[in-house]
Formats: C-alpha cells, structure tokens, sequence
C-alpha cells in the first residue's frame, strides 16, 4: 500500500493520475499537485467520475524547493512522481532528499536557458540519493522509459549480445488542428530543432537537424518517414547495453507539421532567449506556447495511433538475429478510458507502473537509476495488464 504525490497536472500528469487511481492495492492515497491547482481539481473530477474514488489537489510552485517540501511533509507520501517540466527535475529531487521520499520523472533535467538535455546533473545526485537511503528512477515514460525496459529485456531474454538499436516512434494519428505538439510544446520543440547526434563504435556522431530520414514500416500503421533525432535514453543505454556498435533513434513527422515548424523557426518564434517587446522581456517560445493548443485539450476527437518500439540486431546461439519489439496505442481507446490522448497514455502509464515498481519493492535500491538497470521482466508484464500491450516481431 503506498501514498503517493504526483506532481504536474498537464496531459501526462491526467493519465498518471487516472492510471494510480485504477489500481488502489498499490495507490492506496493519491495527491495530484501542480502550479494551476484548477487542472487538478478537473483531473480530480474526471477520476470520481470514471472510478468513484477521491483523489486530494494541492498548488504547488515545483521550482520553489522549500514549498514543495513543505507540501511533501503535509501529504507525506512514500513516493513523488514528477511529471511536471524537466526544469522542475532538480528542484523535486533536492525536495525529496530533504524529506527522504522517493523520486520518479519521465524527462530529464535540462536548464531553461539552454536546449540541452543531459543526465549529467541528476546523475550528480548518485552519492547524496545513496547515502540518504532514497531512490531515484528516471525517465519512467515510454522513451524514454518502456523503451529501455524493451533493450533490457532483449539484453536479458532474446540475444547473447546486442549490436544494432533504432528506437522508432510513430504518431500517425490525427488531432484535427494546422498545428498542435503533442507534449509540453516548448520542451517538445527545443527537442527537435536540436542538431541531430547518434553514437557508433563508441563516439558520438552530431548531424543537422532533421537531416536523416528513414521510411520504416511500422506495425499498425505502415510506411512512414522518420527523421533522426537524439533522444536521451541513448545516453544511458550506450552505458548499460554490452556490446553495442550502434544506436540511432528517429521520429515521424508530418509534411504540415515539419512545414509550421520551418516557419516558427524562420521568424524567431522558437528562440529560447529573451527578446525586448515595448519594454517588456519576452521569450518567443513560451509566447508560442501559449497560442498553441494545450497537449491535453487534443484527446477529444484524435484518431490513429501510435506505433513505437525498438528494433534490435544482434547475436543470440552464434547467430544473427534482428527484432523488432512495439507497442501500438489509439488515441480514440485512451480518451475513451482516462480522457486523454495516446502520446499522454503512453508515457504516463509506465511512470504509474514505473512507480508501482518502486512502491512493492520489486525495484527498489537506494541511488539514482535509469529503467534498464532492473530487472524489465516484472515491467514487461504489468505493460500486458495495464493498457500498453506489447508485441515482438523477428524480422
Ligand atoms: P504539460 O505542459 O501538458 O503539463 C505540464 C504540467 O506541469 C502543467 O500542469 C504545468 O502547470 C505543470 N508545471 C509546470 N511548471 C510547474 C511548476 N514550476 N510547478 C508545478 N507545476 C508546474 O506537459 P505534458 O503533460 O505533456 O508533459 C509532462 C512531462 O512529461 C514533461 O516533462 C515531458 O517532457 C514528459 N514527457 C515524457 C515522455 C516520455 O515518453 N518519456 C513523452 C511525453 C512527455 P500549468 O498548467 O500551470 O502550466
């Protein structure tokens, strides 16, 4: 039985939310904080409704260490899931390793003024989460998240050694809007207007932006161009899969998507710096978000799925064997269930399951980890039991 706060109440924070309370023999108590306290209250509705149980709200400004521990010795929870913005990742570390509370996110840290996202700095707590007991589990989401728990269990289940990985992530679905981002916009752009970078043979390898593409056929949803991006569970998995010569990650995107973006782009509304507008600093990519529609209004009428997993080349028996091992999610079946879209449910169910982990104890160790250094085989089945069915093609 475990009390837990989840922290952020956009579209993910709506699934973890809805996903805990499914499930009270492990979220026995459940708070749902987050800056605008009105989206909680909605979420908090929404759950009564679909479940008939009570969840608590709080505000909460997450950057503010010493508020949010002081909510966290009000709620006194045995865990805190963050799924607010990866600016607020070290504040709610520093706040629970004050109070000696577990930690899960979905994304990692990267600093406000800079669009670089690394696991550097909250690889820097390991000693401090250690010694105080506390365990950190980072990018329990889908991908990052269900995707190394994938190259875990290949690592574990299907190969002797791995040599080849191209994580591929599909949303081929359709939200009716010109031009909407499916998480966070302003995290989700300053994600993919980065230059691209894969590793091989040990050394990182920096491409243009958008410069590579790949017309792969992905289960449920067919041939779709996918661009090369860097993603961040590359980083961790270059240092816990053994044997790897390679890994790549891409994503689709479509014509007017990429189209928007080149324009956004062009004028300077993506820039992450402040900008002089009649004696007022304003930054053009949290003005953009502003106009742009919320993630979790999208729910209501999104069609299609996604299609995203990992498709592994490697040497199981002293043969070669490549695989390719997904899950397939429709955006129709997730607002039907929890009021949200497939992008939101597929990241917020492994942070409800990452999290159910942690609290039974299944994984539990005091220190700073990333998903594929447990063991994925009890991960693997809860996906099977709570909405994220997964399928292995061998190819
Ligand atoms: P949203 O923008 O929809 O929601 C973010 C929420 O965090 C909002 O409720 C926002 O409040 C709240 N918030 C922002 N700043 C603070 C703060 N200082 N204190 C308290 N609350 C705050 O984003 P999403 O739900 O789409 O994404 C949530 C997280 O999930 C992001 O970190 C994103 O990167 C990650 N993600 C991970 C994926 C994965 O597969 N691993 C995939 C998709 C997303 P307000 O409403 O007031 O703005």
């Amino acid at each position: 039985m475990g009390n837990v706060l989840i922290i952020g109440a956009g579209g993910v924070g709506c699934v973890v939310a809805h996903k805990c309370a499914q499930v009270p023999e492990v979220y026995e108590t459940i708070t749902l904080a987050s800056r605008t306290v009105s989206k909680c209250e909605a979420i908090a509705a929404s759950i009564k409704e679909r479940t008939d149980r009570t969840i608590d709200t709080a505000a909460v400004d997450a950057d503010n260490v010493v508020e949010t521990v002081a909510l966290i010795k009000k709620v006194n929870p045995d865990l805190v899931i963050n799924v607010a913005l990866p600016y607020q990742d070290l504040s709610i570390m520093d706040a629970c390793l004050e109070t000696g509370v577990d930690y899960l996110d979905t994304a990692n840290y990267e600093p406000p003024t800079e669009a670089k996202f690394e696991y550097k700095w909250q690889w820097a707590y390991q000693d401090k989460f250690k010694d105080a007991g506390v365990m950190a589990l980072l990018g329990s989401g889908f991908d990052p998240g269900v995707t190394n728990v994938f190259c875990a269990y290949a690592q574990k289940e299907l190969f002797d050694e791995i040599h080849y990985i191209d994580i591929l992530d599909c949303n081929a679905g359709d939200h009716g809007h010109p031009f909407a981002t499916n998480f966070n916009p302003e995290i989700n752009i300053r994600e993919i207007t980065q230059k691209g970078k894969y590793w091989e043979n040990g050394e990182w390898i920096e491409i243009e932006p958008m410069s590579q593409t790949w017309d792969f056929d992905y289960p449920g949803v067919g041939v779709k161009k996918s661009f090369l991006l860097y993603h961040e569970e590359e980083e961790s998995l270059v240092k816990n899969i053994k044997g790897l010569k390679r890994i790549r990650f891409w994503m689709t995107f479509g014509e007017a998507y990429l189209t928007h973006l080149r324009v956004l782009q062009n004028v300077g509304m993506t820039r992450i710096d402040p900008v002089d507008y009649e004696g007022h600093p304003v930054i053009p990519i949290q003005f953009l978000k502003k106009l742009l529609p919320d993630p979790a209004s999208l729910a209501k009428g999104y069609t299609g799925k996604t299609s995203i997993g990992c498709l592994i080349e490697g040497v199981k028996d002293g043969k070669t064997k490549k695989c390719f091992i997904y899950n397939i999610c429709d955006h129709a079946e997730c607002n039907k269930e929890v009021g949200a879209q497939a992008v939101s449910y597929t990241t917020g169910v492994p942070a409800m399951i990452g999290g159910m982990m942690i609290l039974n104890k299944t994984w539990k160790q005091a220190g700073v980890y990333n998903m594929e250094q447990f063991d994925p085989t009890p991960f693997m089945d809860k996906l099977n039991l709570h909405g994220l069915p997964w399928h292995i093609n061998w190819l």
